[in-house]
């Protein structure tokens, strides 16, 4: 059965896109750990990030910090924190989280709660920046 991100890709599964090109697709985690906790991903299939070719691992990486740089323009914070866990969803991922101190980007917190509306703005605000 397809993973929940291929359903993301081929648009089975809606999401709050941020970017994407022919490879790699970006959007906003619906269990956010902050406003702008986007997720990065490769549209090829490959579970665990570090079986991925050295070149497409770049490009994903590459693909990031684009996305990085537009999520910090919009998000009020010190750094956009990056963590690779796909301890949930069997296909390669890097989260982007905008941090002020490390207790931002632990993933024991509470997840914070947005309306769909402010899930869209925010992705929105971060898509014109990419
Ligand atoms: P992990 O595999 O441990 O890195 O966690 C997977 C992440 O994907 C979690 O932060 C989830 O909130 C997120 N996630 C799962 N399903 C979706 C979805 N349909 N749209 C956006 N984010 C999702």
């Amino acid at each position: 059965m397809a993973n929940i991100f291929l359903k993301i890709i081929d648009g089975t599964i809606p999401c709050y896109k941020i970017a994407e090109n022919d490879d790699y697709l970006a959007f906003l985690d619906i269990n956010p750990l902050a406003e702008g906790h986007t997720l990065v991903i490769p549209k090829n299939e490959t579970d665990y990030i570090f079986d991925m070719n050295d070149e497409s691992f770049k490009g994903l990486f590459l693909f990031a910090k684009k996305v990085a740089l537009a999520i910090k323009k919009v998000v009020p914070c010190k750094k956009i924190g990056i963590s690779v866990l796909g301890l949930e969803v069997p296909h390669a991922h890097i989260h982007l989280v905008p941090i002020n101190s490390v207790y931002d980007i632990d993933f024991k917190r509470e997840k914070i709660k947005f309306t769909p509306e402010e899930f869209q703005k925010i992705a929105s605000e971060i898509s014109a920046l990419v």
